[in-house]
């Protein structure tokens, strides 16, 4: 669905990105992992149409989308959640989606109609409510729902924010760590849902993350970078025994606890 072409990204003398080829399935869990200023971060700038690319190709389910602005490459199906959470606080938990819902391809919803309250408008509104609330119950939250966003705790957050994600019906979905500043307990509860989501939305899924166990539990496929460069790619079970990676990563034996039984990185 998605495939990186020979990507570099330079920003002066730094090269952020460094020909990076890699590709996420439909319906898959992909995750980059790498050690502080890897380049993570800039791999979804570049996909996103945020970071111009220096050189190379990135493909959308065969259509070329770099050097497209970031609105145009949303709208043909990519969706992003950022490392801090970014809601809208003061206003309820359902209008934070049913915003997100106005930014779906094909969505155009006159002013006149909605003023003058005509049929039109107001079916349009029950069904874009009516979604919104079907979202919120499929991530888990629907009771809260004409709560404002920000009295949600942290971990309700997070889903709302995918919630948000996901209303603009996305092909593919980036998590920019997901489980920053969460718990044990709530990380936990995070993997299991971010690994529902392929199935349950039918998205593929790109995701940045450092806590090793949640990576390595629910990833079908990992790619490592280091120093902008991807230094391997494979299957969890692959990418945990390699030794570049134990080395590069975090290295010696806090990287095999990390990688291999599960400790929180
Ligand atoms: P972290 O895990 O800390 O978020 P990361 O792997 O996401 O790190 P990036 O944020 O992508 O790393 O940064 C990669 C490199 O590019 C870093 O050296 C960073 O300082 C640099 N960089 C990122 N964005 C810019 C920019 N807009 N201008 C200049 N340098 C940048």
């Amino acid at each position: 669905m998605l495939r990186l072409l020979n990507v570099s990204i330079r920003y002066g003398g730094l090269q952020a990105l460094s020909d990076i080829s890699m590709e996420v399935d439909a319906g898959t869990i992909h995750s980059v992992i790498g050690p502080n200023g890897a380049g993570k971060t800039t791999l979804f700038n570049a996909i996103t149409g945020v970071a111009r690319l220096s050189s190379g190709t990135i493909h959308l389910d065969g259509s070329r989308i770099d050097g497209q602005p970031p609105h145009v490459i949303a709208r043909q199906g990519i969706a992003r959640t950022f490392q801090n959470v970014r809601l809208f606080g003061s206003v309820s938990v359902l209008d934070n989606v049913l915003i997100a819902e106005e930014a779906r391809p094909g969505v155009v919803r006159g002013l006149l109609p909605t003023l003058l309250c005509l049929p039109s408008a107001l079916g349009a509104e029950r069904t874009a409510r009516e979604e919104a609330l079907r979202l919120l119950d499929a991530v888990g939250i629907a009771p809260h729902a004409q709560r404002l966003a920000r009295t949600l705790s942290y971990d309700d957050q997070r889903r709302l924010e995918i919630a948000r994600a996901l209303a603009t019906r996305p092909k593919l979905l980036l998590l920019d760590e997901p489980a920053a500043g969460m718990n044990p307990q709530e990380t936990a509860r995070l993997s299991d849902f971010i690994a529902e989501l392929p199935s349950k939305f039918g998205v593929g899924i790109l995701l940045i993350e450092h806590q090793m166990r949640l990576v390595m539990d629910i990833s079908n496929y990992v790619t490592v970078l280091e120093y902008g460069r991807k230094i391997v790619s494979g299957e969890p079970s692959e990418v945990r025994q390699n030794p570049e990676v134990l080395r590069a990563y975090l290295g010696g034996r806090t990287a095999e606890r990390a990688l291999g039984t599960g400790t929180h990185a």
